[in-house]
């Protein structure tokens, strides 16, 4: 995609959302850190539904620790893999005490350092909670920005950096919520809505389909194993 439409492409997602943010519920950085630990493998509703009573009684790295693993874990419930998410809530709020004097860390390595916090999280916290132009890729974002030919990569760093370089400096700081409201909502993995999708021209993905035409679906892949299978034979038969 050349750079006059990168442009364009944002200007036209900043037209549709000129205030792009999270879904996570959340008033302190330290609450969008837990919230962000929490959403991991999990939707944001899903968390949205549990915090609001977590940080009623513990809005502080202090207060959750003294509320304890046990009372965290049951507020916690019926989030995706609550008991590990509650060990590293804990520990993280640990930290935050001990290393931190109870604030949240606005550099990349302290937030790196806390249990449950990766490059993504840290990104996001980076962004959204202290304004860095920071770029958190997860599975939206890599889709969409291999799909449309945005920023390809093979893996998620690689597609991070693409869209370091190449998101115009002025839509940087938002390009992260505006790109994964994208995916939710309009790109979605399996049927992508491209009939009401603000970007089709500039979409370089040679399965999108305009308004009125039939959807063509990806061609489907045989399973892994199968396809181990089907190269080893060819390897066989040319060796042959
Ligand atoms: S045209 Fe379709 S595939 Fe391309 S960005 Fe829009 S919704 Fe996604």
């Amino acid at each position: 995609m050349s750079p006059a439409k990168r442009r364009e492409f944002f200007k036209r997602l900043q037209v549709a959302t000129p205030k792009p943010t999270t879904e996570l519920a959340y008033e302190s950085p330290f609450q969008l850190l837990i919230a962000v630990i929490l959403s991991a493998q999990a939707t944001d509703r899903s968390v949205n539904l549990a915090t609001p009573a977590l940080f009623a009684q513990a809005p502080t790295p202090q207060s959750m620790l003294d509320l304890g693993l046990d009372k965290v874990t049951r507020c916690i419930r019926t989030i995706g893999l609550f008991n590990t998410k509650a060990r590293n809530v804990i520990a993280t709020c640990r930290l935050l005490v001990e290393r931190h004097g109870g604030e949240v860390p606005d550099h990349r390595e302290a937030l790196e350092a806390l249990p449950g916090v990766g490059r993504k999280t840290a990104n996001v916290i980076l962004n959204t909670a202290f304004g860095h132009p920071t770029i958190a890729v997860d599975t939206h974002l890599f889709r969409l920005a291999n799909r449309t030919g945005l920023a390809p990569g093979k893996d998620v760093l690689a597609v991070e950096r693409a869209l370091l370089k190449n998101v115009p400096d002025e839509y940087k700081l938002d390009a992260h919520h505006w790109l994964i409201l994208h995916g939710r909502y309009v790109c979605k993995a399996r049927k992508p809505e491209c009939e009401r999708c603000v970007v089709f021209d500039l979409c370089a993905y040679p399965q999108k389909h305009s308004p009125g035409e039939k959807r063509v679906p990806p061609p489907r892949l045989p399973p892994a194993k199968a396809r181990t299978k089907g190269a080893k034979a060819r390897k066989g038969r040319q060796s042959a």
